[in-house]
């Protein structure tokens, strides 16, 4: 079965010269080095599909759908391709063609019925008072991200850490919308459309002066929302002297997971905390919620993703992990069933970590 790319897309296909730049800094690649994990194999498979060369099948579908979506292998192309946009203008065509892969039914289906792609177990809000009600005009509105209302702990840590830099400060509850982030780069663009037109809608009404978001994926991939991602958010009250450190307690060696996307500030943040040691996370060391698809579909790939940056960590003799993002937290504590500790390393999210600080 021959398929038709629009021809911008045929085009930009045929320009990869398959280096393999953009396996280098794929975290699935860095698993355990297969070809197939990496970016260059599904661009291949694209330009083979679209000059007729392969027959599409199920197996290619998932092999397009099924990356950890942190766009990370963009910026490695040498003919500047950006590959996980490619990539993602792909899977659009497809869905448009009828094509729905298999390995995003579970995640379209959540959606459908529940509302988010996280699954069909997740009760939005349930962190916060039964009686609870957003309020209109407030300095600050957390849009806490589907992630958060499964890290219970995450989002009151969070909280509390907002309400120490703004006296002000509400969020949506039970009835907060998926931004749709997730589903915009699985190629879903009108159920991502409307999920984000529903949460635009929703902001205007509640008038907040600035909105926090809880999740990264949302804030890296829709620029035209004026977002300011947490991360960032907690290094400008740093910045601005709204949160001070003590002296700081222990010897921590610290591993970061930065969420996925040029934003440094988990390390601008960790950079503040004298009498702590830093160790610099390899480029293909990030996670956030665009991982959800290989969470809920490989969990065996998941894991052994989450075994090899421990690995890394005992080898770089790091005694606490750091994480950037809550869908990351949540996903690898899940995973490992496990929370506090990993084979003796610390486990925390960024929140959590800076209220024990300001303890
Ligand atoms: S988006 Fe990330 S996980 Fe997917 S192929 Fe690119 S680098 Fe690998
Ligand atoms: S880095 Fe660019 S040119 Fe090289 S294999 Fe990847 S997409 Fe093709």
């Amino acid at each position: 079965m021959g398929i038709e790319f629009e021809e911008e897309l045929s085009s930009d296909l045929s320009r990869c010269i398959g280096c393999g730049g953009c396996n280098i800094p794929c975290p699935l690649f860095n698993v355990d080095q297969i070809e197939s994990s990496g970016m260059r194999s599904r661009i291949k498979i694209l330009s083979m599909l679209s000059k007729g060369k392969v027959e599409l099948t199920e197996g290619i579908l998932r092999h397009v759908f099924a990356c950890a979506n942190c766009g990370v292998c963009n910026d490695y192309c040498p003919v500047g391709l950006r590959p996980f946009d490619l990539l993602v203008r792909a899977r659009g065509s497809f869905i448009d063609m009828g094509y729905v892969p298999l390995v995003t039914v579970d995640i379209r289906n959540s959606f459908r019925r529940v509302g988010t792609p996280i699954g069909d177990e997740l009760i939005k809000g349930s962190w916060l008072p039964p009686d609870f009600q957003p309020k209109s005009n407030s300095e600050i509105l957390f849009f806490a991200g589907c992630w958060m209302h499964k890290a219970i702990e995450v989002a009151l840590d969070t909280m509390k850490l907002l309400r120490k830099i703004s006296g002000d400060v509400t969020t949506i509850g039970p009835t907060e919308p998926c931004s749709g982030a997730l589903l915009y780069i699985l190629g879903e663009k009108d159920l991502a459309d409307d999920s984000k037109r529903n949460l635009e809608g929703l902001l205007s009404e509640l008038n907040p002066k600035r909105v926090v978001s809880g999740c990264s994926l949302t804030a890296r991939i829709y620029s035209d929302i004026d977002f300011i991602n947490l991360s960032s958010y907690i290094l400008d009250a740093i910045r601005s002297e709204k949160i001070k450190f003590g002296k700081m307690k222990g010897k921590d060696i610290i591993l970061p997971i930065p969420s996925c996307g040029r934003d440094n500030s988990l390390l601008e943040i960790l950079k503040n905390l004298n009498g702590m040691k830093i160790l610099e996370a390899p480029e293909w060391l990030c996670c956030d919620c665009g991982f959800t698809l290989i969470y809920r579909t490989d969990r065996n790939l998941f894991s052994r993703w989450v075994q090899r940056v421990l690995s890394l960590a005992e080898e770089l003799r790091a005694n606490h992990i750091v994480i950037e993002d809550v869908g990351c937290y949540a996903m690898i504590t899940e995973t490992m069933q496990t929370k506090g500790r990993l084979k003796g390393i610390k486990i925390s999210h960024i929140s959590g970590f800076i209220m024990e600080l300001l303890k």
